[in-house]
């Protein structure tokens, strides 16, 4: 093992370690170095290993599942995508914990969602600025994808909400889709919205590297707009299954970008309950990219639009959060695409809507104040 070098282009993680497995396989001394190695760094820690044999790639994915570790990146150094060069390659393994272990068990006890306080109805408000996406994800609760209908929010109906929500005492806007990068008026909404509101902006942080996204995404205020990301699992076992191959690499490309830019970038993972035993690694990986865990959420999956399975979504089920999109106001973010959530065929005037939900809560706390719980997307 060499202590911990200079990162080469296209590695993301910072190594605790590194470990030079030359021209060995699997079958042929690596995986005995490979342990000794990662038993040397601590749990959370990512461990480079530099390897000269094709075989490895193949092989390594099955053993880091059953030794209970992750492989968070595959760097072809002759610059080639992983897969289709001819190396020598770059492999960063994060440690973790094997499976059956009393330290695994330990790490698992008291999983659970990222828990959050309910937001006061008219504190809150979420935008939906568009439908559809660069991805089309398995469990998109907007239905969103390359061939949805785009259903732009224009900039005039956004600057009347954030009016009335301002008039009205809100605190927080929110803005999502879709991919919301996608809207060519997304900088005048923003724009517009920063300068009275802080503003949120949910992206799979793909499409705004180059050309005039990037442009819009730089002329945006820093110190008001904060983007949260998201990022399903540490390597792209869990993430590239929900959302694509390669949709990985590239949210870890946007999430660096953003930070470059001064950005603040909060993650958000959203998994299957079955799927929740990865989040320990998720959590090591967003530390060792200096994300503080004030800015990561994991979320359940929600049972509406594509998804198959998950959390169910009711009016007695989840809290409140308005939500406006071109075709009215809805009760929550990841209702949209059911009609029993929506509150008004309208998106404006917003002040009846939300009385509309006030009546709503009054009426079930009159009967029963248990049964619901707090949904956080952010
Ligand atoms: S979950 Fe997000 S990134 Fe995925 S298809 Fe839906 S809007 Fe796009």
């Amino acid at each position: 093992m060499t202590p911990s070098g200079t990162r080469a282009p296209g590695d993301v993680w910072v190594p605790a370690a590194e470990l030079d497995g030359g021209n060995d396989d699997c079958g042929s001394g690596l995986l005995l170095s490979l342990t000794g190695s990662l038993r040397r760094i601590d749990v959370g820690q990512v461990l480079l290993l530099h390897t000269r044999e094709p075989s490895v790639l193949a092989d390594l994915p099955a053993w880091a599942r059953l030794a209970g570790h992750e492989l968070l990146s595959v760097v072809d150094g002759s610059g080639a995508p992983a897969g289709r060069g001819a190396g020598p390659w770059r492999i960063s393994i994060l440690r973790g914990e094997r499976p059956g272990s009393a330290a695994a068990a330990q790490a698992a006890e008291g999983l659970s969602f990222t828990a959050g306080a309910m937001a006061p109805v008219g504190t809150r408000l979420w935008l939906y600025s568009n439908f559809h996406c660069n991805l089309a994800c398995d469990y998109c609760c907007a239905g969103s994808s390359p061939q949805a209908d785009p259903r732009l929010l224009a900039p005039d109906v956004a600057a009347a909400a954030v009016d009335e929500f301002l008039a009205m005492g809100g605190r927080e806007l929110l803005i999502t889709g879709g991919e919301p990068f996608l809207h060519p008026e997304l900088g005048a909404i923003v724009t517009d919205a920063a300068a009275r509101v802080p503003v949120v902006i949910l992206t799979n942080a793909m499409v705004f590297g180059r050309g005039a996204r990037r442009a819009t995404l730089e002329a945006m205020d820093r110190g008001r707009v904060a983007l949260q990301v998201s990022l399903d699992s540490a390597g792209p076992r869990i993430h590239d299954r929900q959302r694509g191959a390669g949709s990985h690499a590239r949210a870890l490309d946007g999430i660096a970008l953003a930070r470059e830019l001064g950005f603040r970038v909060r993650v958000a993972a959203t998994l299957y309950e079955e799927d929740l035993s990865s989040a320990p690694h998720l959590h090591a990986v967003l530390e060792n990219l200096g994300i503080p865990e004030t800015d990561r959420i994991i979320r359940p999956v929600a049972d509406e639009g594509f998804a198959d399975g998950g959390v169910h979504i009711s009016l007695d089920t989840v809290e409140p959060e308005p939500t406006l999109t071109t075709e009215g106001i809805w009760w929550h973010p990841v209702g949209v695409t059911n009609e029993h959530l929506r509150v008004s065929a309208e998106p404006l005037p917003l002040a009846p809507a939300f009385e509309t939900i006030r009546d709503v809560l009054a009426v079930q706390a009159a009967g029963s104040d248990e049964g619901r719980s707090v949904f956080r997307c952010t």
